[in-house]
Formats: C-alpha cells, sequence, structure tokens
C-alpha cells in the first residue's frame, strides 16, 4: 500500500505555525514511506476565503520544501459535481435528506447543529441535504496520532449538514469525499476535528471506498499562557517568523518536536533527515508549548551551519541596499556565530556602513585613544601587524588591555559589543579607522 497524505488548508491568509506542522507532519509520513503527498485547498466556504491566499500558501510551503505531488483545489472540483452527486448518492441510499430549515432560518448560515432535525422524515425532495445519524450505534475509530480507540454513541451525534442550499459541500461532504476519491490513507489534521469526526466516520461508511486512518494532532501551547497559541496575543504565522529573521529550516526544525520526538533524544533534523527518521509512533499525547528561545537556538544552529555563500542572500535583506557582495562576505563570519536571528545582524553590523554617532568617550578613553591613534597611522595594516603594535604601547604605558581596547572599539565600532575588533578595523580600512578615531577624540 502506497501511503497517502494530504495537507488540507482553507486559504484564509497566512500559513499557520500549527499549519506549518501539520503539513510537515504528513508530508514526512508519506515520504518516509515513499509515497505521495496532497495539497488540496478547501474554498468552498467563499465567504472565508482571501484573494491570493492560495498562491500565497504554494510559496511559503514551497519555501519550507514542502514540495505536494499533486494539487487540487476543492471550488474547481465542484464544477463537475462530484460533491452534490454523493450527497444526492446517500440521500438515494437512505443515509441523508433533504431538508428546507435553513431557508427560515439564515442566520445559521446552511449549518445544523440540531441533533434530529425536523425534516429527517420529511421525504423532502430539495432543499440542503443533511446527514441521518443513525440511532443506539457506536460509532469509533482508532487514531493512529493518539494510539488509542475512540467512539461515541450516535445518539449524541448531530444530523450535520453535507450539501448547502447554495449547492456547496460543508467541509463534513467534501473532505470525506475527497479524502476517498484521492485515495488518501491518513488523514492528520488538527485537534479541533475530532469533536467532528463521528460525523465524518458516517459519512465515510455510507460513501464506502477505503477507509483512511485518521490522526489528530495536539493543540500548540502559548509558553507564558498555558493556553492554546491565539492569533492575538502570540506571533502565530510563518510569514511573520521569517520577516522577522528566522531560517524556514529552523522553523521547520523547531516545528517538527513540537508534539512528536525521534526514539533518541535528537534534536537537529533537516527535512530529508526527518523524512528518514520519521515515525508515526513518535507522536506525543501532551500538548507541546512553544518556546521561543528553543527556536532562537534551532535558528543559531542553522545560521552557523550555512556556509557564508548560502548566508549572503539572507544577509543581503538585512543589509543597506548598496552593500557589495565583496564588503558583505567579509562581514558574515564575523558575525554569524554571534547572531541567533538574522535581523541580529543589522544591530551588530550597523556601524560597517554607517559612522557610529553621539558615542561619549571619558577623558581616559582619550588618552589611550591619542596613543592608538598613532599606532594605527603607522603599523603594518595586517592583523599581526595592528595587534603587536597595540598591544606594544598598552603594555609601553603600563595599562590594562582591557580598557585600552573597550575604548577602540567604542570609538571604531560605537558599541561595547562587537565582532573582533582587528578584523572589523580591517575591514573599514585605515581611512575610515581612523577618521572614527579622530571623530572620538574630538567630542
Ligand atoms: N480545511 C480544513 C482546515 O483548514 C482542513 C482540515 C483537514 O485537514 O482535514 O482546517
Amino acid at each position: 500500500m502506497v501511503v497517502r497524505t494530504r495537507f488540507a488548508p482553507s486559504p484564509t491568509g497566512f500559513l499557520h505555525i500549527g499549519g506549518l506542522r501539520t503539513a510537515l507532519y504528513a508530508y514526512a509520513l508519506a515520504k518516509h514511506d515513499g509515497g505521495d503527498f496532497i495539497l488540496r485547498i478547501e474554498d468552498t466556504d467563499q465567504k472565508r476565503e482571501v484573494a491570493g491566499a492560495t498562491e500565497a500558501l504554494q510559496k511559503i510551503l514551497q519555501k519550507f520544501g514542502l514540495q505536494w505531488d499533486e494539487f487540487y483545489i476543492q471550488s474547481e472540483r465542484q464544477k463537475s459535481g462530484i460533491y452534490q452527486k454523493a450527497a444526492e448518492k446517500l440521500v438515494e441510499e437512505g443515509h441523508a435528506f433533504y431538508c428546507q430549515c435553513e431557508a427560515r432560518n439564515a442566520h445559521t448560515d446552511g449549518y445544523s447543529t440540531v441533533l434530529r432535525d425536523p425534516c429527517r422524515d420529511k421525504n423532502l425532495t430539495s432543499g440542503a441535504i443533511k446527514l441521518r445519524v443513525p440511532d443506539n450505534e457506536t460509532i469509533s475509530y482508532h487514531d493512529f496520532a493518539h494510539k488509542k480507540d475512540i467512539s461515541w454513541d450516535s445518539n449524541t451525534v448531530y444530523d450535520a449538514t453535507l450539501l448547502k442550499s447554495d449547492r456547496f459541500p460543508t467541509y463534513a461532504l467534501a473532505a470525506m469525499v475527497d479524502d476517498l476519491d484521492m485515495k488518501v490513507t491518513h488523514i492528520l489534521r488538527g485537534h479541533d476535528w475530532l469533536p467532528s469526526t463521528p460525523i465524518h466516520l458516517l459519512v465515510l461508511k455510507y460513501l464506502g471506498g477505503d477507509m483512511p486512518k485518521i490522526g489528530h494532532l495536539t493543540d500548540i501551547l502559548s509558553a507564558e499562557t498555558g493556553k492554546k497559541l491565539s492569533k492575538r496575543r502570540d506571533s502565530v504565522f510563518c510569514e511573520q517568523f521569517l520577516e522577522q529573521g528566522y531560517l524556514p529550516e529552523a522553523l521547520l526544525n523547531f516545528v517538527a518536536l513540537l508534539g512528536w520526538a525521534p526514539k533518541d533524544n535528537r534534536e537537529l533534523f533537516t527535512l530529508p533527515e526527518l523524512v528518514e527518521h520519521f515515525d508515526a509512533k513518535g507522536f506525543q499525547d501532551a500538548n507541546p508549548r512553544f518556546f521561543l528561545d528553543k527556536l532562537k537556538w534551532f535558528n543559531g544552529q542553522y545560521l552557523r551551519k550555512k556556509s557564508d555563500e548560502e548566508l549572503l542572500p539572507f544577509i543581503r535583506q538585512q543589509a543597506p541596499k548598496d552593500a557589495s557582495d565583496k564588503l558583505l562576505l567579509q562581514i558574515i563570519p564575523l558575525v554569524k556565530t554571534r547572531i541567533s536571528l538574522l535581523s541580529d545582524f543589522a544591530t551588530l553590523a550597523n556601524f560597517f556602513f554607517t559612522r557610529p554617532v553621539g558615542v561619549t568617550l571619558s577623558g581616559e578613553d582619550k588618552s589611550y585613544l591619542k596613543v592608538a591613534e598613532v599606532v594605527l597611522k603607522t603599523c603594518d595594516w595586517t592583523k599581526e601587524g595592528i595587534e603587536t603594535k597595540l598591544l606594544e604601547s598598552v603594555k609601553a604605558n603600563s595599562w590594562k588591555n582591557m580598557g585600552f581596547f573597550a575604548a577602540l572599539r567604542l570609538a571604531t565600532t560605537g558599541a561595547k559589543v562587537s565582532p573582533p575588533l582587528t578584523e572589523s578595523m580591517l575591514i573599514l580600512g585605515r581611512d575610515e579607522t581612523l577618521t572614527r578615531v579622530a571623530q572620538g577624540l574630538s567630542r
């Protein structure tokens, strides 16, 4: 059996971090077995649709390397009448019925949450189509992510709407028709779908075909509040994180471990490595917490793994437009071990592009700088040349290295913390370094 999974987002805007996790797990589950990963856009609820969202979604999934093998858009499939036909078949076979309630009750939006719908025995021949839930049955399945059997008493399951009166299918119909039609073997989805699973199980059974396995993922909790991540309180969209300077690989690795764990304690996984090690047994039951520091740690790891050339396009986004590749490639090795976020680059490396302003130096600092100025004017302009001569003059004055170099660092970089000083001065060049020292002395 070929494993076939799908990621089935509704195009409502940006990609939620939980959505990325679902997509990643579905991808890894399929690819681990050499199977197929399907991207299906669930856009039959047209009110919720945002223009351009489908393209944006495809783009960002590709940024993470989650390339799909097949692509479907439900609103396109809808045109062939596939959902309507399926609903009508269920009516014919006695598993669904026509209902005209919502025409009188527009605010229900075509969805029913009535346990036993008054229309179910009216033998109507047009209207919305609803599921005829059987009485006194146990509806159950084995959740392959939670690794347990879950069941419901059918008497608690409501006659859900399958096809609305505008002929658009609800999720319960469209997703199940598609999962069967696309021969999905494993449905992996968010926890919020668990309560409506008995409806989906009935629909799958009545439609007939190979029953997919179903797994529900845990909720991702905020580390601060312990509550489900909220769009209002927390950063939850992948686009936001990428903009803040996180690398796609780091974000991907981070979410991989939010609810799944390998057999050992390994933490670093590239996508191909995750695919290789992925195993549904690793899904965890406890809701994971989103620790931003951990994400930063992953980001630092991936930043350092990249070669300077690989980092160049990311760093370029953080640097002034006119900075040359050559200059950036000189700076990158000095900063890449010192940043955990790409956006830290601007803070740490800004002095290469703009002269520091508003630095105040003490009288003592200035006496150091006077000496440094003389040395820097004449020494060999190499790492060794600069360092030997500066150290000699510190010694000759019986000063301490620390205070001397702190003053020089402050004058040239404008900060107390910076990339290595000599290397930085070499990049700035002798003239620019001396200009900065003179500027420090004149204030
Ligand atoms: N369209 C559903 C959503 O966006 C997908 C749920 C599923 O994966 O089946 O939540």
